[in-house]
């Protein structure tokens, strides 16, 4: 299937300005969504290959890995788990709009802290968005555990996307964040820095139970 170029519902639009803008205290917790989110589909593919003899999927060495580069500066996080299908790639973006701007909102003015507004994101299913906050294009390639054909979904958070079919796409998602300039001021910090991610993942993401590998390119 040829591009096909995707706009965000208003309602979508809304509430992705404000994942991005007010609702994370803290910049880097975009790292911890997107280990989280690997680790579930670590977790589903484990399931998934329990209850599917038939389903042809490699769970060897399942994982997740972090992948930064410099020039563009990009952080690249992957997994080996499930994988989405092209429609579940469209229904993640559909979530933003199901969960309701205003209702969370209402939500929002009564967490109070920081804390409990970080809570309202597991609840609504918008951990994904976060990204944004860090990362000025996003593409993702993903595959389905079981399907041939893979899917490339790519976002500037501006409202709109483009969505493409992969024919030799690996098993699993891989994310690549086009990463902001850093901004120590505004808590945006370096993330293709091995340095920087080795202490996000020891402070945030300890209790992962996969492994979380780093490739480090030697330049
Ligand atoms: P939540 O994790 O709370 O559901 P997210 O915005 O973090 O909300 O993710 C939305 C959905 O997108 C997930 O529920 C999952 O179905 C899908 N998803 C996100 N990341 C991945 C991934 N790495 N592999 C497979 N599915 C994913
Ligand atoms: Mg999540």
């Amino acid at each position: 299937m040829s591009s096909q170029v995707h706009e965000f519902q208003a309602e979508a639009r809304q509430l992705l300005d404000l994942v991005v803008h007010s609702i994370y205290s803290n910049k880097d917790s975009f790292l911890r969504e997107l280990i989280s989110n690997a680790s579930d589909a670590l977790d589903k593919l484990r399931l998934e290959t329990l209850r599917d003899k038939e389903l042809v999927a490699d769970t060897t060495d399942l994982h997740v890995r972090l992948t930064p580069a410099a020039e563009p500066r990009t952080l690249t996080v992957s997994d080996n788990g499930i994988g989405m299908s092209r429609d579940e790639v469209i229904e993640l973006i559909g979530t933003v709009a199901k969960s309701g701007t205003a209702q969370l909102r209402q939500a929002l003015s009564e967490a109070g802290d920081a804390s409990s507004s970080e809570e309202l994101i597991g609840q609504f299913g918008i951990g994904f968005y976060s990204v944004f906050m860090v990362a000025d294009r996003v593409s993702m390639v993903t595959r389905k555990a079981g399907e041939s054909v893979g899917t490339r979904w790519e976002s500037t958070g501006d409202g709109t996307y483009t969505i493409d079919d992969v024919a030799d796409a690996p098993q699993g998602t891989s994310i690549t964040l086009s990463l902001k300039p850093v901004d120590v001021e505004n808590a945006v910090h370096d993330y293709a820095d091995p340095q920087v991610l080795r202490g996000l993942v020891k402070r945030y993401s300890d209790f992962i139970a996969w492994p979380i590998r780093m490739t480090e390119t030697v330049s």
